[in-house]
């Protein structure tokens, strides 16, 4: 299945002793400093909700494992092809009037199975108005997430940071886990919206079969603390077209494969960073800060807007790093490094 997420996989290589013992510092020194991004994410992630200033919003999300619609007796699945509702939970950190840090869930439900930038983009359309319509103040928003590049760190995904503010008065920074240790509180929401629908099920509560269902089936528990949104197949439509459009202004940016921060500073320009940094330099009431030492790079998503890199033969290389990236160099790192931990 290409969903963009990175999975192991385990290679046998055959070297020679000498070969080994480079071949084993170098995946160590690789393994260390993932190790390092690792710690360095979940650190910033946790500082950012300490400190996070009045009318900013921290918000954490993932895709959970598609919801696989079931009938109450085997035999009626004989008539249905069995089909899926893609879930995606989010939860959004916001500081309340008496100071303390509040917090809440809200799981997003579709029939669209394409997890890509187009529903991503369907999500946080909806994500940051229902938000601005609930507190009208909010300036800043900070996405955390893992980092496929296919549905979060992609050129599509940076623009849209970049015209969040511009499109909806919410000047918007996206930051990503190290690869696959972005799980953390939106599994357990996943699990736990899964594990309502198959009870209703069970007990002849509900008939799922297809996002719709899952839709009445969880606004129907009334005692749930999490609340459901639909994505209808219109919005993920009206989102592709407009990510579509915009492919031929953009480029992809420089090092994608290696940031874990990028932060707005006007349309069309983002600062980016191997790992988040929240000291006082980088970031405070307004957001993150230009003036900051702290080793930002400053670069344009359109193409042909920065004069630093203007040629389109660097754009086109950019595209070809981008696509014969995936899986990454970290997935490969693990492997070699599994593989060692064996021998
Ligand atoms: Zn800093």
């Amino acid at each position: 299945m290409n969903d963009g997420k990175e999975r192991m996989k385990i290679v046998d290589i055959e070297l020679g002793k000498d070969d080994f013992k480079v071949e084993m510092v170098k995946q160590f020194e690789g393994f260390t400093c993932h190790v390092d991004r690792v710690k360095a994410q979940y650190t910033a992630v946790r500082d950012m909700k300490k400190q996070l200033p009045n009318n900013h919003a921290l918000v954490q999300m993932d895709f959970a494992e598609n919801y696989s619609c079931q009938t109450l007796e085997e035999i009626q699945s004989a008539y249905w092809n069995a089909s899926m509702v893609t879930l995606h939970p989010t939860i959004t950190y916001v500081r309340s009037i008496d100071g303390s840090i509040v917090h809440f869930s809200t799981v997003y439900v579709s029939s669209v199975l394409q997890h890509n930038a187009s529903i991503v983009y369907a999500i946080l359309k909806d994500l940051i108005n229902h938000l601005k319509d609930d507190n009208p103040k909010l300036t800043n928003i900070h996405f955390w997430t893992d980092s496929p590049t296919s549905q979060y760190r992609n050129k599509s995904i940076f623009d849209l940071i970049s015209s969040c503010e511009t499109k909806f008065s919410i000047k918007a920074s996206w930051h990503y886990f190290e690869c696959g240790h972005g799980k953390g509180p939106c599994d357990g929401i996943g699990g736990t919206t899964k594990q309502n629908a198959d009870n209703a099920v069970k007990q002849g509560k509900a008939t799922i079969q297809d996002g719709h269902d899952f839709m009445a089936c969880a606004l129907s528990e009334s005692a749930s603390q999490i609340s459901y949104r639909y994505i209808s197949t219109e919005e993920f439509e009206n989102s592709s077209k407009e990510i579509e459009n915009r492919l031929k202004e953009i480029k992809p940016v420089k090092g994608t494969m290696q940031l874990h921060a990028v932060a707005a500073i006007a349309d069309g320009r983002i600062l980016t960073k191997e790992t988040t940094c929240v000291c006082q330099q980088c970031f405070g009431d307004d957001g993150f800060k230009e003036t900051t030492q702290c080793n930002w790079t400053d670069q344009s998503v359109f193409k042909n807007h920065d004069q630093l890199t203007p040629d389109i033969h660097q754009t086109e290389i950019d595209e070809v790093e981008i696509q014969n990236n995936v899986p990454t160099e970290t997935e490969i790192s693990l492997d070699h490094q599994i593989k060692i931990g064996h021998m």
